[in-house]
């Protein structure tokens, strides 16, 4: 049995929380500190609590870096600037700005020594090396993504932004015919529209007007004028009590043709219907963190996204007990 592994959680929120429970569940993993930006001493939990300003004395202590904060703001420069004294792993989820995450960790990891595994998750992460496999499989063939049923942090956000709104959270949901027809292997042609819709539960301030609330949020470009949208209005203590929880999920689906003009079709399925984005996100990151560790230990170094690690090394059994148990 090889020894036990060091994590720290850098940033404390829903994903970081669901590291330190996921943490919990893996026995060759231990959990020595949580780094905040924010005064540790404010900040609830059964793990120590440490200034992100005194990371630094923890390099040597500390194996692996699970860096829990957001894509938009913290990963740009948290990811690059913590590859430089620790092996780390992330979830950045900006999908447009990955080659450029990945060039300037990989950057900071090579210079250092250190083994960086980035946007892993579900999308990107699970997701993505299933749409790989799929493609690598079946080359003349068509990929889909459907995402859902579950809660859009984004979108929900520009609700909240609407003029007479003082809380709200959006559902994306995929549309049941949508993902039939994709399943029947006839590989349609669908618009955006045709793929999700997207369902409201708007809490609006008082005096606010339902009806130009619901204009509003209908019409905006980018977010959700491109879809069917409903909206539903109800009160603050209805939504704290129905709708408090981060479900989320989706399917990576891809059907092709093979044989030489025979009208076989193939159709593969990879599918997560997830109560807890976060918690299951998390859960994902920890076995990566594992996988880093091993690759460091193997003398590799730099920047790695799913593609880039062998499955093998995401799990706690040897290779033996793996070509024994699971192949
Ligand atoms: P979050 O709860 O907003 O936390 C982000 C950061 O904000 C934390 O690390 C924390 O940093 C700070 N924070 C949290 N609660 C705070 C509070 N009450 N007051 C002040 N600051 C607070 O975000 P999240 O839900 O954990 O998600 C993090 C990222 O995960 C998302 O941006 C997304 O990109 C990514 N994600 C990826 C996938 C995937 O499949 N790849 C799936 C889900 C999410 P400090 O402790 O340093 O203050």
């Amino acid at each position: 049995m090889s020894r036990i592994i060091s994590i720290g959680i850098v940033g404390y929120g829903n994903l970081g929380r669901g590291v330190e429970a996921a943490i919990r569940q893996n026995s060759d993993l231990r959990l020595e500190a949580i780094f905040t930006r924010r005064n540790p001493g404010s900040i609830e939990s059964g793990t120590p609590m440490v200034s992100i300003s005194d990371i630094e004395q923890y390099k040597g202590k500390i194996d692996v870096m699970i860096l829990c904060g957001g894509s938009a703001k913290d990963l740009p420069e948290q990811g690059p600037s913590l590859a430089k004294h620790f092996h780390t792993v992330d979830s950045f989820d900006t999908h447009a700005l990955i080659p450029e995450y990945y060039d300037k960790v990989n950057d900071a990891a090579v210079s250092n020594g250190n083994v960086s595994v980035i946007s892993t998750g579900w999308d990107p992460g699970l997701f993505s090396l299933n749409r790989l496999l799929a493609e690598a499989v079946l080359p003349d063939g068509k990929e889909y993504t459907f995402w859902g049923k579950g809660v859009s942090q984004g979108h929900s956000d520009a609700i909240r932004r609407v003029e007479g709104v003082s809380n709200g959270i959006q559902y994306t949901i995929p549309r049941e015919e949508a993902v039939e027809r994709v399943r029947s292997g006839s590989n349609p042609v669908l618009t955006t529209r045709e793929k999700h819709l997207r369902e409201c539960f708007v809490v609006l301030k008082d005096g606010a007007n339902p009806e130009a609330v619901a204009n509003e949020i209908k019409s905006m470009p980018n977010y959700f004028a491109d879809y069917e949208t409903v909206v539903h209005f109800v009160a603050e203590a209805t939504l704290q009590a129905e709708h408090a929880k981060m479900p989320h999920g989706g399917n990576v689906i891809r059907s092709g043709q093979t044989g030489q003009g025979n009208g076989n079709t193939q159709l593969i399925e990879f599918g997560l219907k997830l109560d807890s984005n976060p918690e299951f996100t998390a859960s994902v990151l920890v076995a990566y963190a594992r996988a880093a560790y091993r690759m460091a230990q193997a003398g590799q170094t730099g920047a790695k996204t799913v593609f880039d690690v062998p499955y093998g090394l995401l799990s706690p059994k040897s290779p033996e007990q793996l070509r024994k148990e699971l192949l």
